[in-house]
């Protein structure tokens, strides 16, 4: 796997899509170790991203990331939260209110601002957590009473498409509801990162607005899940 060719590749078809815009490049670190999260931090990407908890504790201290900004962006537990708050510079995924206060509190005793984004519902999908847009205006007032968080953008997964352009009516209203935000006044709140597109659409994504994309296999080739890492000890208990 030639990661720097392509990391290369990727940032070519981001500048295509992109006109001239800034968009940031975040790896989709999972299931990659560290010589790869390396040799990609090495060759240009803007932030690693990581998706469960325990991989990136694992590989903090490897020092796996040095050298680029660490994002939190897989779904988060209320109770591990403790681990990702200050040791992330970013966290795409709050997607509820509960969540959004455990980690207020978390970066208050920590005595620092940490850096959200809002996980939007865009397809309203009942099998996927995240806000639906509707209840973002009530979460936004939330956001103003916790000074320790700093709500910096939106982020969504819409459905995978199945053919090419399927996903650009979502990343489409996700653009609208980013403007319509970023149109208000809310204390806590800016409106700077629109989190949105991945391997099989990150043009799309670009091209309705995205201006932060989270790449895995396009840059670290495909991911093996049918190879079992850790045996689960609930269903091997010993017996
Ligand atoms: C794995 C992952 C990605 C990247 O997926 P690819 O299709 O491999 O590019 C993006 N976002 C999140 C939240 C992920 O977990």
């Amino acid at each position: 796997m030639n990661i720097e060719e392509n990391v290369r590749a990727v940032r070519q078809r981001i500048a295509a899509a992109a006109g001239g815009r800034q968009v940031t490049l975040v790896a989709a670190t999972k299931m990659n170790g560290k010589d790869a999260v390396q040799r990609a931090i090495r060759a240009g990407i803007d932030a690693c991203g990581e998706n469960r908890v325990q991989e990136m504790v694992e590989k903090l201290e490897q020092d796996a990331y040095a050298g680029a900004p660490l994002h939190f962006i897989g779904s988060l537990q209320k109770n591990k939260v403790k681990f990702v708050v200050g040791r992330c510079d970013l966290i795409h995924s709050v997607n509820s209110p509960a969540l959004l206060e455990v980690i207020a509190k978390k970066a208050a005793s920590l005595e620092l601002v940490q850096d959200v984004l809002l996980e939007v519902n865009i397809a309203g999908e009942a099998s996927k957590t995240g806000f639906l847009p509707g209840e973002l205006p009530q979460l936004l007032e939330a956001a103003e009473r916790f000074s320790s968080v700093h709500v910096r953008g939106l982020m969504a997964i819409p459905p995978k498409s199945r053919k090419n352009g399927e996903n650009r009516r979502w990343f489409a209203q996700m653009r609208e509801l980013f403007i319509d935000i970023g149109a208000k006044t809310y204390d806590n709140v800016t409106m700077d990162f629109l989190s949105m597109g991945m391997s099989d659409d990150f043009e799309d994504a670009i091209l309705e607005g995205s201006n932060m994309v989270r790449v895995g296999t396009a840059i670290f080739g495909a991911r093996h899940y049918d190879v079992p890492t850790v045996t689960d000890p609930m269903t091997n208990g010993g017996f």
